[in-house]
């Protein structure tokens, strides 16, 4: 079954060689795309539609809510976490296995009342809540590797044990509910990353076994980046190889990848394409 490429057409610096940086994957019959509003559709698109204030309303207060739209942000957030719900659902129904969603702006430092750094909704949470509320899963997994804790999706599921949150960050252990922080040193290496991350799939997600699970993937935590921690290109690249793997093994493939931090344009046009490649690549 296909990949999707759930596409948002931001304004500004990081995504602007998008999608043309995509190339050839755009031509593969592996792949669908479905876009937001970008002008020019190629052939296999599909209309992402917004969410609706109630579904909204089911993670974030009202209030919260009112405060995004005073951001005037309102709109690419909505397409951004629409993006991952929609990702979740054609995963569910079949009609993809796996998906790499281009968000404006999300997802993990959107809380039930609270947002920030360039997150204003929770796509992952609201995901997992149509999930739940439409086909009944019951077991969800989030795996973190964005370089800052995800205080928005911490509190959004720490009294909730049906959904193992991994957050990969600086911050100390903590463990609760299968919310678990995993600490990362401040300085590290491709080698001991994968050594940590290995270490805790083993730990926790292979005991939880989840139905999806959502991998928010920032970059910012690559060399030179603006939340440099010293990992290289390589890095990515095996942990996309590796949580696919997990995914493969525990829940027939179903993952979903949300493009979280990272600012850099050369490095967004560079990493993006191949970590698609790995998703829609049938032998690995
Ligand atoms: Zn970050
Ligand atoms: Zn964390």
């Amino acid at each position: 079954m296909p990949t999707g490429i759930f596409f948002y057409y931001q304004q500004g610096e990081r995504l602007r060689d998008f999608p043309q940086a995509l190339g050839g994957i755009l031509d593969k019959d592996t792949v669908l795309f479905y876009d937001a509003f970008y002008p020019s559709k190629p052939k296999s698109s599909f209309d992402l539609e917004p969410i609706p204030k109630d579904t909204l309303h089911t993670i974030h207060s009202p209030e919260m809510v009112e405060r995004v739209e005073a951001t005037g942000d309102y709109e690419g957030a909505v397409y951004s976490a629409a993006g991952t719900v929609a990702a979740a659902m054609r995963i569910w129904s079949g009609e993809i296995t796996n998906a790499f969603v281009f968000t404006g702006y999300g997802d993990h430092h959107a809380g039930s009342n609270f947002f920030g750094g360039g997150c204003y909704f929770n796509g992952a949470a609201l995901a997992i809540h149509e999930l739940r509320g439409k086909f009944g899963l019951r077991r969800f997994a989030i795996i973190d590797t964005d370089a800052h804790h995800g205080d928005g999706t911490w509190e959004l599921f720490e009294n909730n044990p049906n959904v193992l949150y991994m957050c990969f960050c600086s911050g100390q252990f903590q463990e609760k509910n299968n919310n678990v922080n995993i600490r990362v040193p401040f300085r590290v290496n491709d080698s001991r990353y994968l050594a940590l991350a290995k270490d805790a799939f083993e730990r926790w997600c292979k005991t939880f076994q989840p139905e999806i699970i959502f991998w928010n993937w920032g970059y910012d935590g690559s060399a030179g980046e603006y939340g440099d921690i010293g990992l290289t290109p390589e890095l990515h690249f095996q942990m996309a190889r590796d949580i696919k793997h997990m995914a493969q093994e525990m829940c027939t493939g179903r993952l979903v990848v949300i493009l979280c931090g990272g600012s850099r344009r050369k490095l967004a046009s560079f990493l993006i394409p191949r970590i698609i490649e790995i998703l829609t690549d049938q032998s690995e």
